[in-house]
């Protein structure tokens, strides 16, 4: 595949941009392939792309109901931090976050990481400790934050209040080389590698069925044909429930519509990310100009991936007194996308009860800043038939062991 550089874009200057390729191929499928990877968002894209590079394997095929990154990963709110509690969860978030520093070049395709800084702010006294708590945790862990005061809050991000008379600002946990990154540049980037290595990316091509023989996966259905494979890897986020049943297994995870809206564009007011998990909300701005504000999740399971309006009312009304520069700007447009909960907020990467069968689901609200670490350890599951160190403590057993790893304070509602 051509590469993307400065000197391609002067030569394609001079002929009229003739000379682009597409950036992916669209094949017909084949009867079979040695890895079958369901879901082409940012989690199955990334897997398909370290099978590739870390293991050498390459006859694969990505198969998407709809369009590639038309799912979560094209519709998240793009924030990137490894600012958790846990070890098993900082290692597979910092290992993603550390992948995102030098991803753009890893792909040759500009994803736009931009790691201005995520301030998660203390709003309450118990937050304070938690916060405190969670920067001592990160030291260990090798995850670079720290707490700081309600001043240096407002010193980064000129626009909060920090004097709110309901909840006042009295510090953050503060992620330096946290940030955004454009969400559907880091699935095309994936998609143009993947596609580059000769693999088969198959949009419009929704699986209806699982084959299998005994308890082994021999490959699915889908509405272009039956796709025969040796393996097979289900990585469909608020779908899982419905690919786990068409493989006989049932999995612990609930389906809800997690929702987002954008203000009108506006000048440059702030440039880094806050999150204020106490009233729940948070804001960043995109290069547009426009707020990018995360809201919650609706109270009820469904597949609805629409937004509506009480979503914008109540997340705006959150966010006012910390930020009351949003009380005059309209709202543009808001969307959902539809997350698959797990009880502990923690994702699921494991073998499943059918033989040469894995699943990669569970991240929830926050799996956009796990792409490529998740890829990166769901390759290495699907290569070897076991996990690695990343993706060990992840597995499925650990619901019926009691096992938890639990981080509903950093997970369930933040992003
Ligand atoms: C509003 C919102 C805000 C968010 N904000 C953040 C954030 O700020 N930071 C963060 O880290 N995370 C965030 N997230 C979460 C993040 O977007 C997801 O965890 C992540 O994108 C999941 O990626 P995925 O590849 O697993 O799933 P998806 O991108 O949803 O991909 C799964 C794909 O599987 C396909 N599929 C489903 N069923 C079938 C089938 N039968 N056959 C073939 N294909 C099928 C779907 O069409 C879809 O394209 C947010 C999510 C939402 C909805």
């Amino acid at each position: 595949m051509k590469r993307y550089s400065a000197f391609a874009i002067a030569k394609e200057a001079f002929r009229h941009q003739l000379g682009w390729e597409r950036a992916w191929r669209s094949p017909e499928p084949k009867p079979e392939y040695e890895v079958i990877i369901v879901g082409a968002g940012g989690h199955g894209l990334a897997t398909a792309y370290y099978l590739g590079k870390n293991h050498g394997i390459t006859n694969i095929a990505i198969l998407e109901k709809n369009w590639l990154g038309g799912g979560n990963t094209g519709r998240n709110t793009t924030i990137i931090r490894s600012n958790y509690l846990q070890d098993a969860s900082a290692a597979i978030y910092e290992k993603a976050r550390s992948l995102y520093e030098t991803l753009s070049q890893d792909l040759n395709y500009n994803v736009m990481f931009s790691p201005r800084g995520v301030a998660m702010l203390a709003q309450t006294h118990h937050e304070v400790r938690g916060y405190r708590r969670t920067a001592r945790a990160n030291a260990i862990q090798g995850v670079e934050t720290e707490f700081i005061g309600s001043e240096q809050v407002k010193a980064l991000c000129p626009i909060i209040n920090v004097d709110g008379p309901r909840f006042p600002v009295l510090g953050a946990l503060w992620q330096p080389r946290g940030g955004t990154a454009r969400h559907d540049a880091v699935a095309w980037g994936y998609a143009r590698a993947c596609s580059d290595m000769g693999m088969d990316i198959i949009q419009n091509c929704a699986v209806t069925a699982v084959r299998r023989t005994g308890g082994t996966v021999t490959g699915v259905e889908t509405t272009r044909g039956a796709v025969g494979c040796r393996k097979l890897g289900i990585v469909v986020a608020g779908h899982s429930g419905v690919l786990a049943a068409m493989a006989g297994f049932r999995l612990p995870v609930e389906s809800v519509a997690l929702q987002a809206l954008v203000s009108e564009p506006v000048k440059p007011c702030m440039d880094i990310v806050v999150m204020a998990n106490t009233v729940h909300g948070y804001m960043s701005q995109s290069d547009k100009g426009e707020l990018v504000i995360g809201g919650g999740a609706d109270g009820f399971n469904n597949y609805t991936q629409r937004g509506s309006f009480h979503h914008v009312e109540e997340t705006v009304r959150a966010l006012v007194e910390t930020f009351p520069i949003i009380s005059r700007l309209r709202m543009l447009r808001q969307w959902a996308g539809i997350v698959d909960m797990t009880g502990d907020r923690s994702p699921i990467l494991s073998k499943t009860p059918l033989e040469n069968c894995f699943i990669n689901c569970g991240w929830g609200t926050g799996g956009f800043k796990a792409i490529p670490g998740s890829g990166w350890a769901m390759a290495e599951l699907m290569a070897k038939g076991e996990p690695g160190p990343l993706a060990a403590p992840f597995g499925l057993d650990r619901f019926r062991e009691g096992r938890f790893i639990d981080e509903s304070v950093a997970a369930g509602v933040a992003h």
